[in-house]
């Protein structure tokens, strides 16, 4: 059986960067592009840690999902991999053994470039068989420019002539930016975008690392998806869209349809469509979304997809009816389910909303007959756009058929 390394029996370069990467983040990253940019390693080799001797006493993420962080933030640079080798091998970690194993599996002679912050470097001599392997391979430490430098480069040189240990000093600015600092962010539920990779923090999120938010649809996330639109929308936008709320939970519980759903994609129905045209476009293409010729025209249609979309990215919905009345909003379909119907009529009739052709007779029908007060709303559509959508009209057929002979 190919051996889980393989992809480094070829190998000639290596630099490999252990860490806890709980999680990982952006200095990670950006240490990582340094290396190889200035040493030109074939590979670089991110190994998390399974339990680290020198951090002892905070209690860690699991390795698993520290791990998969680690993956979701590599994927995209093809000189990137990350490394299982310390999660699988028993035991405390030990930068030592790590270098053996990997000794064995690159080519005999390739040159192995273990990466360490200058104070770990200043620490070397405490570490496991640090003798030995300061001979096993070559090192780069981060120096910082302006940081006192003078007992690091007196440490180095005592190394390289006792030792004949490799040193290189690599300069490299300072990201000031810590797993420390992004945990604390992520329990009290503020942002780390920008601070680390987005498919990282996805992950972290989606699994409730931190202690943030739990996806559970339950009150703490509905409020946490409530203050996150309310930075998101314009004043006018999030009042329409806390209307639409109040209103789809209304006819929810007058039709016997789910309360907590009506309130989730009265929620997000809007979530991106105040994003620019260009926005919108680049996000169709990115996540997938096809545009028809209708939706090629008028643009702005395709904010009840996109909304759809941020729901489960941005927002970690993945109630698939939730997710289906927020892509129909606007245009109606031709399978409508309650919820569907519950959510394009609030978005309809909602308190807020100025005066418009339809809208009395619509609040006027909205608790008696649905259907029938969907219908005056889909035909004044009708009437008043240059291109309607197909949906729209299966919409039509199927409400105006539904019941009425
Ligand atoms: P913690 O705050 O939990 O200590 P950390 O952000 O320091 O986490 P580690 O997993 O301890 O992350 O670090 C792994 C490696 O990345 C180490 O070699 C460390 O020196 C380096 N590193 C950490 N943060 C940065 C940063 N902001 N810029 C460059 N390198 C960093
Ligand atoms: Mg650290």
């Amino acid at each position: 059986m190919a051996s889980k390394h393989d992809y480094l029996e070829r190998c000639e370069s290596l630099a490999v960067l252990g860490g806890t990467f709980d999680p990982v983040h952006i200095g990670h990253l950006a240490l990582a592009e340094e290396v190889l940019q200035q040493f030109r390693p074939q590979r670089l080799l991110f190994i998390p840690s399974a339990n680290p001797p020198h951090k002892q006493g905070r209690p860690k993420t699991h390795s698993e999902h520290r791990f998969k962080m680690v993956l979701a933030a590599t994927c995209e640079n093809p000189a990137f991999d990350c490394s299982r080798l310390e999660l699988e091998r028993p035991g405390e970690s030990y930068t030592i053994d790590t270098i053996k194993q990997l000794r064995k599996i690159c080519p005999a002679g390739a040159k192995i470039y273990f990466i360490t912050g200058a104070d770990a470097m200043l620490d070397i001599l405490s570490w496991k068989n640090a003798e030995e392997l300061l001979t096993l391979c070559s090192f780069i430490t981060v120096r910082r420019p302006g940081a006192a430098s003078q007992k690091l480069e007196t440490h180095v040189a005592a190394l390289r002539e006792n030792f004949k240990a490799e040193i290189y000093l690599m300069d490299m600015p300072l990201y000031s930016i810590s797993g420390t600092e992004i945990r604390e962010k992520l329990a009290r539920g503020e942002s780390v975008r920008g601070m680390m990779p987005i498919a990282a923090e996805t992950y972290a999120r989606q699994h409730g690392l931190y202690q943030t938010v739990q996806p559970d649809l339950g009150p703490e996330h509905f409020e946490w998806a409530k203050a996150r639109l309310k930075q998101q929308l314009s004043p006018r936008r999030f009042k329409h869209t806390l209307g639409t709320c109040q209103e789809a939970e209304a006819l929810a519980r007058h039709y016997g349809g789910d309360v907590l759903k009506a309130r989730w994609a009265a929620l997000l129905h809007d979530a991106t469509k105040e994003y620019s045209a260009e926005k919108k476009l680049t996000l169709c293409r990115k996540w997938g979304i096809t545009l028809d010729p209708v939706l090629e025209a008028n643009i702005d249609i395709t904010h009840c997809m996109l909304s759809e979309e941020s729901a489960r990215r941005d927002f970690f919905v993945e109630d698939s009816e939730i997710l289906q009345a927020i892509r129909y909003h606007t245009t109606g379909w031709r399978e409508l389910s309650l919820l569907d119907r519950i959510i394009m009529l609030a978005d309809y009739i909602e308190p807020h909303r100025e005066d418009y052709p339809g809208l009395e007779q619509m609040r006027e029908l909205a608790y008696k007959d649905m259907d029938a007060a969907l219908v005056v709303g889909i035909k004044a559509t009708i009437e008043e756009e240059d291109l309607i959508h197909p949906w729209s009209y299966d919409a039509l057929r199927l409400l105006a058929g539904e019941g009425r002979g």
